[in-house]
């Protein structure tokens, strides 16, 4: 079956098909981090999201080129290096490091490509040169160079493609030298900055004099830059919509005349205990602030993975001491399968053999598929955790189907990925990743368990023996600081 997706340029739920003749390779850009400080809890709802489509993207076979932007100079930066009076790449720097630290906290796959705006200008200024050359951006008095609504209309172009807009209701023609601003003021948008004395040694030389670029101009040369003309997926929060997107789609289009982006996914927004997040609330959480109170990555990670994308989620503190206790359930029942699943001689099983009535695989992939109803992919993941935990309570559990029901959890885990370990072996990969093909053979998944067992009994004759088998079936068995990881050799 296919995978649907709610797609914000149709505003309708659409079969998702790649913009690739041979169906496989997809191009997905997703708005990353302004590198001005920690990213909260909110923006972690975003890029966990972003996260979680790649990740089935790849379940589903697709080859997902995964592109992140950096912005490291917009308007909110520049103020705070000025405040705190450091150099702009060390003041970034810091929170760029500290986003990439979180990101593997959370367990989210690293993105092919993390491109900084700053090391994008010449990219950017082509862009601007482009939009200049067909007519839709010009330089203003203020020696700034803005993008004209009014004329890329004129061209026959649609300004309002994720937002429908009422032209005629709104006070258009004027100039917005700000990176953000409401649909009601819709106006000519900055391109290029021209330099201003607060902008201190933040600037750039260009054809359109000393300056910087605007926000919305960087992530559209950017993702062209790195995926071409037209690519297949763009991801952001929703509040990215007006004008970051809207502008996005102008920009791109204005200077290619070709359709930018195929599916426009947005996430819905974060609130915490019922409230928008502000610091003055006092309900306002960066990632770290949730560790020092002692959560786990993986228990909040869990935790942002519980609500469909499509609707606003309310974080709460019981809702974090919920997701230890649902993942206590979850690893209680693979420890037991793990048990079971070392402790007989393995009868040859099929590879893809599914246990009993809860068809982990299936179920799950019917509900992801539909626009990633992951309340319903948690529900066929608790079925089966109820089944099995029945199964081998009854003691109708046979090794080999313990196996199976690993590897059934196996690749639904590289989809959910929560990196649970037990027994020291890592249960943790990407179906993109070739290390997991490993999972859809029984036997070997059982001599990986039976050297874990033989390494925690100090057995170490038996681990090497056993190293040796993995070996000859074409496996190189590494021991990595998270656990034992498979390579194909
Ligand atoms: P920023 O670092 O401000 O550019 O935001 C990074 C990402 O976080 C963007 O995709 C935003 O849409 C998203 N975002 C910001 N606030 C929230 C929130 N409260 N809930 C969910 N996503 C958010
Ligand atoms: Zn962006």
């Amino acid at each position: 079956m296919g995978l649907k997706l709610f797609n914000t340029l149709s505003r309708s739920i659409q079969e998702f098909a790649p913009l690739d003749s041979a169906g496989k390779k997809v191009g997905m850009y997703c708005c990353g981090p302004t590198v001005y400080d920690f990213a909260h809890i909110g923006n972690w709802r975003t890029f966990v999201f972003g996260d979680l489509v790649r990740r089935y993207l790849e379940f589903k076979g697709f080859a997902v080129t995964h592109v992140m932007n950096i912005t490291d100079v917009e308007d909110k930066i520049i103020k705070r290096v000025r405040e705190t009076k450091t150099s702009l790449r060390k003041f970034t720097g810091k929170y760029e490091t500290a986003f990439f630290e979180d990101l593997k906290t959370l367990n989210c796959l690293s993105p092919h490509q993390t491109p900084r705006a700053t090391e994008h200008i010449p990219e950017i200024i082509s862009l601007i040169e482009k939009l200049i050359q067909r007519g839709v951006a010009y330089q203003a008095a203020d020696g700034s160079v803005y993008f004209s609504i009014e004329k890329y209309r004129g061209c026959g172009c649609n300004y309002g493609q994720l937002l429908k807009l009422n032209f005629d209701e709104m006070r258009a023609g004027e100039r917005v030298k700000s990176d953000e601003y409401a649909k009601e003021s819709v106006a000519d948008f900055a391109l290029w900055k021209a330099r201003a004395p607060e902008d201190g040694d933040i600037f750039w030389p260009s054809p359109f004099g000393e300056g910087r670029p605007g926000w919305h101009i960087e992530c559209s040369a950017m993702s062209m830059n790195a995926l071409g003309e037209t690519f297949d997926l763009h991801l952001g929060g929703e509040d990215l919509i007006f004008p970051h997107h809207e502008d996005e789609i102008a920009q791109s289009e204005g200077a290619t005349g070709k359709p930018f982006v195929k599916h426009w996914l947005h996430g819905a927004h974060l609130l915490v205990e019922g409230k928008k997040m502000s610091k003055s609330l006092g309900n306002f959480f960066t990632l770290r602030d949730l560790l020092a109170k002692g959560f786990t990555g993986r228990e909040i990670r869990y935790l942002l993975l519980t609500a469909h994308y499509r609707e606003t989620f309310n974080f709460t503190m019981d809702g974090l001491a919920g997701a230890k206790t649902a993942l206590a359930r979850i690893d209680e029942c693979l420890g037991k399968l793990r048990g079971i699943a070392g402790r007989d001689a393995l009868p040859r099983v099929q590879a893809d053999q599914q246990v009993g009535p809860a068809n982990l695989v299936a179920n799950f992939t019917a509900a992801m598929d539909d626009d990633l109803n992951i309340s319903a992919g948690w529900a066929a993941v608790f079925d089966w955790v109820r089944e099995m935990n029945k199964r081998i309570a009854e003691n109708l559990l046979s090794a080999s189907e313990a196996v199976s029901a690993l590897a059934a959890w196996g690749k639904i885990n590289s989809v959910l990925g929560l990196s649970e370990q037990t027994n020291g072996v890592l249960m943790n990969f990407s179906m993109g990743d070739p290390a997991s093909d490993w999972l859809g053979d029984p036997e070997v998944i059982k001599l990986v368990l039976e050297r874990a067992d033989a390494k925690k009994a100090k057995d170490f004759k038996r681990a090497d023996a056993i190293r040796g088998e993995l070996k000859a079936k074409g496996w190189l068995i590494e021991d990595t600081p998270k656990g034992a990881k498979l390579k194909k050799i």
